[in-house]
């Protein structure tokens, strides 16, 4: 018999209220329960052409009915096996990946073919059903022993820990490779660790993941930054081969006025935050001073992460961005969240001035507003400003969460090395860089994506690493 088709009752995972929310750092997203997850798990038809639905909007490629159909049978252990073989951190892309966009978009249930419409989020819950397995195997202390192929003999050190290195790392390792990860920051993570909120992220699902990569033989090397305490070309000479997985990490500023006082980047707050524990102090060392109001130009994840940092902080919280929130990369349920807590978001308002009072001290920006109008080469609608609207929003600081740029201090002077005119390092589709042995993927090729597509690079680079050691670097 045809498995029914149930549209309607999607399992939506719960939440604490926004009023607990917003006082709160912890995750407010609470996780399926078994009952949830079987009952969501049989929500899914199992798609005979889910290679052409669930599977290719991934972009991990993970074989989505395969690990749910394992889920539905109660075999938790071979769904978790399943999720790895294309993605290592199935507990973090369940929680942080922009699901509604990628796999639950191209989900079967998210288009209605009775009535012929889009039935928004009532997509099988893919994301959350990731991040019950991920947490269950955590949580419930099964010790899996990941295999790992016999010892190779060739070593690789990695740049950066964020989800590039990481994945890389994992799928090297796994393949008998000695791997050494070279990490500027004092833990690993990259942007996981210093700027997805914990209320998003908890920090001990990363540290748990850290210590699964140490168990396969991966070393750490914190605080070392490569370009400064060691160069590439040193990395070059002593391993067989390199990755770079340096990420985009530097932030933007850029109108008049960016350099009064109260004008932050996004990373810094979020790195105050994420990692220096600033909503602590002075019970930490770290302070961070956003007044009574900010306003938070962008809007993409880093906007919204910032919204979701003020507000906890207790401070009244705007966002302004020029686009509309269907353009925006941000997801859509953090919108929907930010605004429950209280955030005010100004759709099509362009920042063109920060203004300050005679100390120097921000007090506002100037903005217009901005109408839509043909579509530029993106494919968005483009926005043109509307005549005589200018207007002042009042606020005590500017956090800009716009443009992250590529940060080359792991890669300038490398002679030989090209790079894209956005200034990204320039790949081939083996993640081979025009030096001989240096690989590289995630934000520092693609210029700023996402977590998932970095762990794809990472995952699908380690494969071309391999093949390069064994058949090139004998
Ligand atoms: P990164 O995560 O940036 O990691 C790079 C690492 O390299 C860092 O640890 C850095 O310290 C290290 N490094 C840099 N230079 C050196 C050096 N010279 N020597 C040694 N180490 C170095 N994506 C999502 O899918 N979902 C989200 O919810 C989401 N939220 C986001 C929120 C914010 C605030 C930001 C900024 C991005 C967000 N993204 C999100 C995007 C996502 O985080 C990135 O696409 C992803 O982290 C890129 O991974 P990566 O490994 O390439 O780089
Ligand atoms: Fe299941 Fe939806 Fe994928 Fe079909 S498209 S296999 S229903 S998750």
């Amino acid at each position: 018999m045809p498995a029914k088709i149930r549209y309607e009752d999607r399992n939506e995972e719960p939440l604490l209220s926004p009023r607990e929310r917003v006082k709160t750092f912890r995750e407010y997203a609470l996780g399926y329960s078994v009952s949830l997850a079987l009952d969501e798990a049989q929500r899914c038809l199992f798609c005979k052409d889910a290679d052409q639905r669930c599977i290719k909007a991934c972009p991990a490629g993970i074989d989505i009915p395969s690990f749910i159909r394992e889920i539905s049978e109660g075999n938790l252990i071979n769904a978790y096996k399943k999720i790895l073989e294309a993605n290592p951190f199935p507990s973090i892309c369940g929680r942080v990946c922009p699901q509604e966009k990628q796999c639950e978009g191209s989900c079967i249930l998210y288009y209605d073919v009775v009535r012929q419409r889009k039935n928004k989020g009532l997509a099988v819950g893919i994301g959350n059903l990731e991040k019950f397995v991920g947490d269950f195997i955590r949580v419930s202390g099964i010790e899996l022993r990941e295999e790992r192929e016999e010892p190779t003999g060739k070593r690789v050190a990695i740049v950066g820990a964020g989800p590039a290195g990481l994945a890389c790392a994992y799928y090297l390792s796994k393949l008998g490779h000695e791997v050494d990860v070279y990490e500027a920051l004092p833990k690993a993570g990259g942007v996981m660790t210093y700027g997805i909120p914990t209320a998003r992220l908890d920090r001990s699902i990363l540290e748990w993941e850290i210590r699964r990569l140490e168990k396969l033989g991966v070393r750490f090397f914190f605080g070392w930054v490569v370009g400064r305490t060691v160069s590439l070309k040193e990395l070059l000479q002593k391993y067989h081969a390199v990755f770079l997985g340096v990420g985009a990490g530097r932030g933007t500023l850029g109108i008049k006025g960016d350099t009064l006082r109260g004008v932050y980047s996004a990373i810094e707050v979020l790195t105050r935050v994420g990692l220096f524990k600033a909503n602590q102090f002075p019970q930490s060392s770290t302070p961070i001073r956003l007044g009574r109001r900010t306003a938070i130009i962008g809007g993409g994840f880093t906007a919204v992460d910032c919204a979701l940092t003020a507000l906890r902080l207790g401070v009244e919280t705007h966002v302004l961005y020029r686009r509309t929130r269907e353009t925006s990369s941000a997801r859509d349920e953090e919108w929907d969240h930010i605004t429950e807590e209280g955030a005010i978001v100004h759709w099509l308002t362009q920042p063109v001035e920060i203004l300050g009072d005679e100390e120097g001290k921000v007090v506002g920006v100037k903005c217009i507003r901005m109408a839509l109008g043909e579509p530029d080469e993106s494919g968005r609608p483009k926005p043109v400003p509307v005549p005589n609207s200018e207007h002042v929003i009042e606020c005590d600081s500017v956090i800009f969460a716009i443009g992250q740029k590529a940060n080359p201090i792991a890669y300038e002077g490398i002679e030989g090395l090209e790079l894209t005119r956005w200034g990204t390092v320039k790949v081939d589709d083996s993640f081979r860089t025009s030096v001989k042995g240096l690989f590289a993927g995630g934000d520092v090729v693609n210029g700023g994506d996402t977590v998932v597509r970095a762990i794809s690079h990472g995952r699908r680079a380690a494969e071309h690493i391999h093949k390069y050691l064994m058949e090139v670097s004998q």
